[in-house]
């Protein structure tokens, strides 16, 4: 599978690329959103120039998909749960 799949935060506006969906959210510089990275081996012939394809998932989006958990590991300062 050469296809990637990770969260990153925005830096820069982001049109959700959700490709069978028809949204119309954009991902906002400090919004988390799920870049998907198709390489050229990939089987999804998205990257056919020779280079990967990035494509970006809004949150909503990838929660609809079932990959709202990707979300969850966020460690913002030092947050423990000792009891
Ligand atoms: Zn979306």
């Amino acid at each position: 599978m050469s296809t990637q799949t990770r969260v990153r935060t925005a830096r820069k506006l982001h049109r959700c690329d959700r490709w069978c969906d028809e949204c119309t959210r954009w991902v906002e510089p400090g919004d988390r959103y799920v870049e998907h990275t198709e390489f050229p081996s990939g089987d999804a012939a998205l990257a056919t120039n020779g280079r990967p394809v990035h494509l970006a998932e809004c949150r909503p989006c990838a929660e609809h998909s079932g990959r709202g958990d990707l979300f969850v590991p966020v460690t913002e300062g030092t947050e423990t749960h000792a009891q």
